[in-house]
């Protein structure tokens, strides 16, 4: 039978989701479609940390007071994104949140903040602090003031999960795309492969290369949204955890990896370690491709990325 492509456009975790399915008619697509967004709305209601009912919430509310029993899938969450940062040697933190108290990508900052207020914001963050016990699923943030959130790694986790869901419901192929946090499986209508255009944020009104997406998943992390300027610098929405200083020097980070989840939490890794220790820590992990662009226009890639010009 025929088979067509079907795609909804909608606002879910704060960000633009675009949801594709191959299906055999509008109905059957968007069945499923409503399905993905009950899964991902489902996730947002756990991880989110400006909901204050989460059990995200709950853990950051009870920082440096007492453990938090909660559900296996948010431990879980935790314990990768804890894996992260040991692989990333901290450049990828979900605890970086507490700085959020000062550095605000809203556009309500007004000056910069203190190098004291920084100093003394950064102390909260720091993974080795974040306590897990398996047999009783609890998390403990150890010291008043710490926070952890999910803005590096949730819409991710969410695409994959979607996903997982329509292919356990028979949906054949389909792309799940979350503000450029993007997981394919199977092909187009036409037996090609889903592609990805890849853009330079300095020209974005042309893309600059089109790649398969043969890995399952590819993320774009982009400076160009969310930052603050002051004196001349731009400071964008990472935060390297170690200084407490929006990461500097690079524009634009895309990751290939097998889940969403993974390449979402590496694109803001390499923003954080820089283009010579990003680059050099994608070509060490088995899977995972990345392209950088730095704010001379300047375009790295890893060994097995193959450009075509467009
Ligand atoms: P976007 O969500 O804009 O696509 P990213 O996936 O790179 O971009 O995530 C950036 C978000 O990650 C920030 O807005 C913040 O919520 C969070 N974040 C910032 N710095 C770090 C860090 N060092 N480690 C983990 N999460 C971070
Ligand atoms: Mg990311």
């Amino acid at each position: 039978m025929a088979q067509s492509t079907h795609k909804r456009v909608l606002k879910l975790m704060g960000s633009r989701f675009e949801i594709t399915v191959i299906a055999k008619d509008s109905i059957e697509a968007n069945n499923y479609i409503d399905l993905a967004i009950e899964e991902i709305s489902r996730i947002e209601k756990l991880i989110s940390s400006w909901d204050p009912n989460s059990q995200t919430s709950e853990i950051n509310s009870n920082a440096g007071i007492k453990p938090i029993k909660v559900d296996k899938e948010l431990f879980d969450l935790i314990s990768r994104a804890i894996k992260i940062s040991e692989l990333t040697d901290g450049a990828f933190d979900i605890s970086y949140a507490s700085m959020d108290r000062i550095w605000k990508f809203d556009g309500s900052m007004t000056e910069m903040p203190s190098e004291d207020e920084i100093k003394a914001s950064v102390e909260k963050v720091g993974y080795n602090n974040i306590t897990l016990d398996p047999e009783n699923s609890t998390v403990f943030l150890k010291h008043e003031g710490m926070k952890i959130g999910f803005g590096a790694i949730g819409k991710g986790y969410a695409a994959d999960r979607a996903k997982t869901l329509l292919v356990s419901k028979g949906v054949k192929s389909g792309i799940i795309n979350a503000s450029g946090d993007m997981t394919t499986w199977g092909r187009q209508t036409n037996g090609e492969e889903w592609k990805v255009a890849i853009t330079n944020p300095l020209n974005k009104n042309k893309a600059f290369a089109l790649l398969p997406i043969t890995n399952g998943a590819v993320v774009t992390s982009g400076n160009y949204e969310k930052y603050v300027n002051f004196n001349g610098t731009r400071y964008t929405h990472i935060i390297d955890p170690r200084t407490g200083y929006p990461a500097t020097g690079i524009i634009s980070v895309t990751v290939f990896a097998p889940k969403a989840e993974l390449a979402d939490a590496l694109s803001t890794s390499v923003f954080v370690m820089g283009k010579e220790v990003g680059l050099n820590r994608i070509e060490q992990l088995p899977n995972i491709e990345c392209i950088i662009i730095d704010y001379q226009g300047n375009i790295f890639k890893s060994k097995n990325i193959k450009i075509n010009k467009l």
